[in-house]
């Protein structure tokens, strides 16, 4: 039978031609990494907190969040962790909360700032524990990492008075909304950036990602996302740039999306596989290899 065994390369994958290439995975329940080794991955490209946080069922809880964080950290054993704060709102409810609020992502973490620094100090003190990133979600303007920032730095100052021991980390964003990708150079105070092509998708087509028949919107408006994202990586002047959404699991979308520069891929456990073929049989401009 074929194995599905995946090499202890710490997702250090090259192309044909020699390029390298990073593969983190995504995570969703916090317990999904237990069942794969830290050695077939870079780290974790994407930690989706809201999923963790509503099965907490109390967002108030900074010492569970804590135990989740600090869990991931040490499965990760000093690869780097990218945990995205809440992303609740729209499609993802989180009860107490979205109930009276129409906002979404950091939007609504600015509106409703006690949620947010539950979460800030939980993070801040997990940070010590490994190789944590913050990742914001949804983000549209640089003064909302500005502000996000803002409160980080306050928390850290709160966790100094009480003693707790902390650190803070680098602080990134998800690029997911058009605006921002196209003035991606204007975000000063983000440290990294990953790509969310699934919003990114839905707000270019005017379409919604639970929408029947937006599978086939998706793949027409593949060259559109390509060209954006071409842009953008330009945009980033150099700064670490990532792909989290699903078009980084689809080995069809692989070599547009190295061809628009992308040299780390953060993709579903269960799809770590099928992206390192496809990885290996490209050139890093995207084409096939020789011979292929
Ligand atoms: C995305 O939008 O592509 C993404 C990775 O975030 P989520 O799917 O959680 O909205
Ligand atoms: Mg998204």
């Amino acid at each position: 039978s074929k194995s599905t065994a995946l090499p202890l390369d710490n997702g250090i994958v090259y192309t044909s031609d020699g390029t390298q290439v990073l593969l983190s995975v995504n995570v969703n329940a916090p317990t999904e990494v237990d069942a794969v080794p830290a050695e077939v991955t870079a780290g974790i490209g994407l930690m989706r907190s809201e999923f963790a946080v509503m099965s907490l069922g109390d967002a108030a809880n900074e010492e569970k969040q804590f135990a989740i964080y600090r869990h991931l950290l040490e499965w990760a054993d000093g690869r780097p962790v990218t945990i995205r704060m809440l992303d609740v709102g729209g499609d993802k409810p989180l009860p107490g909360i979205t109930e009276t609020s129409s906002l979404r992502g950091i939007r609504l973490l600015l509106a409703r700032p006690q949620i947010a620094r539950v979460q800030a100090r939980a993070l801040l003190r997990a940070a010590v524990f490994g190789n944590l990133r913050i990742m914001l979600p949804m983000v549209t303007f640089p003064s909302e990492v500005d502000d996000m920032r803002q409160i980080c730095r306050e928390e850290a100052g709160e966790l100094r008075r009480r003693g707790v021991p902390h650190r803070t980390p680098p602080i990134g964003m998800m690029v997911e909304v058009p605006a921002a990708a196209l003035m991606l150079d204007e975000f000063n105070g983000a440290d990294f950036f990953s790509f969310g092509t699934n919003d990114l998708t839905q707000y270019l087509v005017a379409s919604a990602r639970d929408e029947a028949g937006f599978s086939l919107e998706r793949e027409r408006a593949v060259p559109a996302v390509l060209r954006l994202l071409t842009q953008a990586v330009k945009l980033a002047g150099g700064r670490p740039v990532s792909i989290c959404g699903d078009m980084a699991g689809d080995p069809v979308a692989t070599p547009g999306l190295l061809a628009a520069g992308i040299r780390h891929f953060s993709v579903a456990p269960a799809r770590l596989g099928a992206i390192r073929s496809a990885l290996v049989g490209l050139n890093a401009d995207g084409t096939k290899a020789a011979g292929d």
